[in-house]
């Protein structure tokens, strides 16, 4: 993943007309750095530090704007809280149910394709597993 400049992330906000304020540049900026899929909680924590002004429902506001903007999807594998991802490409997500980690993994979405009915048409594809990690099971040795 290529590291994104403030200047990149204007232009990506542009591109989608999405005015670029502080906020949302910072917000997205963590998500793309962080990559672990943070929630709210985490984002604000991150970020109160340099946005002094910065509230929970500004993240929340902030992530919407970005979510219809497609820059951001939400990452629901639990249903008790949302997680936010800002990595433009498909890409499937595996949690593990020991350490709680959520890993990307690449996956063809378009393997699925042949699996939907008929006459039916597709907004979103999701594909999440469930298990544990490597590194849980290395040291689980
Ligand atoms: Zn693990
Ligand atoms: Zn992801």
């Amino acid at each position: 993943m290529k590291e994104m400049t403030i200047k990149d992330l204007t232009e990506i906000l542009k591109e989608k007309n999405v005015k670029p304020s502080l906020q949302r540049l910072k917000i997205l900026e963590f998500l793309f750095k962080a990559n672990n899929h943070p929630t709210v909680d985490e984002i604000y924590s991150a970020l109160i530090k340099d946005i002094p002004t910065l509230s929970k429902t500004t993240v929340y506001n902030t992530l919407n704007v970005l979510i219809e903007s497609e820059l951001v999807k939400v990452v629901n594998i639990e249903n008790t809280e949302s997680r936010y991802d800002a990595i433009p490409e498909e890409h499937g997500h595996f949690k593990c149910r020991q350490c709680g980690k959520i890993y990307d993994f690449h996956f063809d979405m378009n393997l699925i394709d042949s699996q939907v009915p008929p006459g039916f048409i597709v907004s979103e594809k999701d594909v999440f597993f469930k298990g544990i990690c490597r590194e849980c099971l290395n040291n689980n040795i």
